[in-house]
């Protein structure tokens, strides 16, 4: 976002691979600038063609995009395949692509089930393919770190539409369900659970519902939040990504890493 100060250049992830979902913008595109900062080769996967090589080829060299709608297994599959193609190997997987849906305010009688199902593709079963494929080449090498990205609104009820704060309290579940398993092999996998962050996802669904100026979302979600004197940015959420995904994170594994300002303690 305009307002974050990235950290500069660092070699946290000096070398690594790191394949991100949905990083042709928001949280996601964040975490691949920072990745790349840090000097990560990075692949953005994405299924917006025109915004995902667009910012691929604003990130530099140390970016490719890649076509792929995380709910087909086949380009989930294709995606982790073309990084070890093109670098040999995969480090990273993070599991960030995710829709809201249309349905808001919450209501429990206007669900629409077919609306539920399409959201849980996306940011369940979407993520459960990444996860499936980065094992199948993590594995052999004894090594990686996989992400995902929850939310505080799988912390709290009442916060989101349902069928997104189903599929958001689903994930910190999936987490602690792979984890062990995959400790067997070397692999850890934890995920990040963010504030609500001014990307294009919110303010659409905010200027749709409520007819608003974006800065007047954003002063709202500063007014929401309760850590006083700071925002929640993107780039908070990257750095955070950052850490899991690099060796300095090396003993943690089954994580949920809520970065939310003490929002969900009260
Ligand atoms: P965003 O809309 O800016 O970015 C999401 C990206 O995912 C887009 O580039 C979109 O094209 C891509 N995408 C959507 N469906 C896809 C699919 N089927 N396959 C591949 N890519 C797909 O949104 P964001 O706010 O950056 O959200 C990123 C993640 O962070 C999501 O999982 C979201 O639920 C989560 N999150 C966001 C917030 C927030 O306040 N912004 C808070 C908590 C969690």
């Amino acid at each position: 976002s305009a307002t974050s100060t990235a950290l500069g250049g660092g070699s946290r992830l000096e070398g690594k691979v790191a394949l991100i979902t949905g990083a042709a913008s928001g949280i996601g595109k964040a975490s691949a600038r920072e990745f790349v900062q840090q000097g990560a080769h990075v692949i953005i996967a994405d299924s917006d063609k025109e915004m995902g090589s667009h910012t691929a080829a604003e990130l530099g060299a140390r970016a490719n995009f890649v076509h792929c709608d995380v709910t087909e297994e086949s380009q989930v599959a294709e995606a982790v395949d073309f990084a070890v193609a093109r670098h040999g190997k995969l480090d990273i997987m993070y599991n960030n692509a995710g829709i809201v849906g249309p349905s808001f305010p919450p209501s429990i009688a206007d669900l629409n089930l077919d609306e539920f199902d399409r959201v849980m593709r996306v940011n369940v079963r979407g993520t459960m393919a990444g996860i499936k494929h980065a094992v199948r080449v993590m594995k052999p090498t004894h090594a990686g770190s996989i992400l995902c990205t929850a939310s505080i609104t799988g912390i709290l009820g009442g916060l989101g539409p349902h069928p997104y704060s189903v599929s958001k309290f689903t994930l910190p579940g999936i987490v602690k369900s792979v984890a062990s398993e995959i400790s067997q092999d070397g692999i850890r996998i934890n995920c990040i659970s963010p504030f609500v962050i001014p990307t294009p996802l919110v303010v659409a669904q905010m200027q749709k519902f409520y007819g608003v100026e974006r800065e007047w979302i954003e002063n709202m979600i500063y007014e929401l939040g309760e850590l006083k004197g700071a925002k929640c940015e993107d780039i908070d959420i990257a750095r955070a990504a950052v850490f899991l995904a690099s060796d300095e994170a090396k003993y943690i594994s089954g994580h949920n890493l809520v970065v939310d300002g003490a929002f969900t303690c009260f």
